[in-house]
């Protein structure tokens, strides 16, 4: 992504930069992919869902993966198209299932039978009929952080295959609701494609199973989770989409008229943000040389909370000789680490250090612990 460090010196950190046109090309990609296919693809606005990007990514027509009610209306605010719009999440609230309900949102992904009856309710209430899809778990170990993988026995998302039928017969004899099809998302940031073949196969032997008992699906929900490539953004700026796709393409088995529908949101917007920020110190102990920035865990959670690294650049240095350093935030906890061992030219208080691949579950995820300011954020 662009990086105008003469702009950046100016500039109060820290803070996120967004590469819009990188967003755009990016965006560009997936409609190239999924032309003449019955693909419909969301963004999952969890990821990130600062204004400006929803405003370049609504544009591109695709729908919203939403998991709250404050999403759904960011989404509308936003101009995305209630037709286009599926809710997913453990614990839908009443007010918040009667929000999907009175947008006329295209589908709530449901997550038990006690969710499903209550949307039923409250669409009866109001005298309308309730899309849903059922949010399967497949156990399907996508090879992923545990906190990041959500499609296997031990998780809590999902309904269990062998509890699947009577649950599909409880949906089909609901009178408020409408089963439009499956959904599945097994976890974040999957780098091989082998657990996605996994899930066709799981699908294809499901929509099978379900046609033999009469249920046809218009649509099945692949979820998201394609990973991006932390570690060399530069060389790999957009993720493997036409690999990502093509197994969906070669695996899958369509019934006439069938929708797959795709939620990304890492791979969509993750490569279009780095996170900026100033050294404020560096300090030495006995075994170690400390880079402490004013960027710290409650602007990106990341490396705190799922052991994640970003690659660090050093934006002023001009130095050729490289030390090695623990890149540390501000923030009074001890997971406040971005890095441990990173090898960085000499770097000196002041220099300007970017995080790269920031993009997704950075901003979003601020906070204000330690009565810190939210990160601001800037556009290139
Ligand atoms: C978070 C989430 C996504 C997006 O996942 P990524 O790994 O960011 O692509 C998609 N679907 C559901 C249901 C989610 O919870």
């Amino acid at each position: 992504m662009k990086l105008p460090i003469d702009r950046f010196k100016e500039l109060r950190t820290p803070f996120y930069c967004y590469d819009l046109s990188l967003l755009r090309s990016t965006l560009q990609v997936i409609k190239d992919e999924i032309e003449g296919y019955p693909f419909v693809v969301h963004y999952a606005l969890k990821a990130n869902a600062n204004p400006v990007l929803l405003n370049e990514i609504v544009k591109t027509g695709i729908g919203a993966d939403l998991v709250s009610g404050n999403e759904i209306m960011a989404a509308l605010e936003a101009g995305f198209s209630p037709s286009r719009m599926a809710y997913a999440g453990v614990g839908k609230t009443d007010w918040e299932i009667e929000t999907g309900i009175d947008n006329d949102i295209y589908c709530f992904n449901v997550e038990s039978v006690p969710e499903m009856e209550v949307i039923n309710e409250i669409a009866a209430r109001k005298g309308k009929t309730a899309g849903i899809a059922i949010r399967v778990n497949p156990n399907i170990d996508a090879h992923t952080h545990r906190y990041i993988t959500t499609g296997t026995t031990d998780n809590k998302f999902g309904i269990d295959v062998p509890v699947l039928d009577e649950v599909v017969e409880k949906a089909v004899s609901l009178s408020n609701i409408h089963l439009r099809g499956l959904h599945f998302h097994i976890g974040s940031q999957i780098t091989t494609l082998e657990p996605f073949r996994l899930l066709c196969e799981k699908i294809n032997e499901l929509v099978e199973h379900f046609e033999k008992m009469g249920v046809k699906f218009e649509m099945i929900d692949v979820g998201g989770g394609l990973g991006v490539d932390y570690e060399n953004p530069e060389q790999n700026p957009i993720a493997p989409f036409h690999d990502f796709f093509n197994v969906f393409k070669q695996s899958l088995k369509l019934r006439e008229g069938q929708q797959v529908h795709f939620e990304f949101g890492r791979s969509i917007v993750a490569q279009c943000g780095a996170l900026i920020s100033r050294v404020v110190f560096v300090k030495e102990n006995s075994i170690k040389k400390f880079v402490i920035l004013d960027a710290g865990m409650t602007d990106l959670i990341r490396p705190a909370l799922y052991s994640a690294h970003h690659k660090i650049v050093n934006l002023t240095s001009q130095k050729q000789e490289q030390e090695i350093y623990d890149v540390v935030g501000p923030i009074c906890e001890s997971s406040d680490v971005f890095s441990t061992d990173e090898k960085l030219p000499i770097t000196r208080r002041g220099d300007l250090i970017a995080l790269l691949t920031a993009g997704a579950y950075g901003e979003s995820m601020a906070s204000r612990y330690n009565m810190r300011d939210l990160p601001q954020c800037h556009f290139c």
